[in-house]
């Protein structure tokens, strides 16, 4: 299974409400599955990737339909929601970025 990686940084901003930035998501029940879903509980699709989000777990969180991006806790909302403390004022700027230059390329 492939697993991503995001940033809720921004999103985080916007709502400043760890409930709506997982809504926002795709989190729309409160099921948790501590293994993977057979089928996605919104399109039925059997295909999956876990999502991982950067700051507040070094974890997936969650396990990510495929085909209609609806997310399936892997823990409890509410703990996933308390990590959201850790990055409270955190946030990033992607024109901030740097672009390694032609000498780190080579190695
Ligand atoms: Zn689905």
């Amino acid at each position: 299974m492939e697993n991503r990686v995001a940033t809720i940084f921004e999103l985080n901003q916007v709502f400043n409400n760890p409930g709506l930035v997982l809504d926002a998501l795709g989190v729309v029940e409160d099921t948790v599955f501590r293994n993977c879903p057979k089928e996605c509980t919104h399109c039925e699709c059997k295909k999956f990737e876990t999502l991982e989000l950067v700051g507040l777990s070094n974890k997936p969180l969650f396990y990510e339909c495929v085909a209609c991006g609806t997310l399936h806790l892997k823990y409890r909302r509410g703990w996933v929601e308390k990590q959201f403390t850790k990055i409270k004022g955190l946030w990033t700027n992607p024109n901030d970025w740097e672009e390694p230059n032609e000498d780190s390329l080579l190695n």
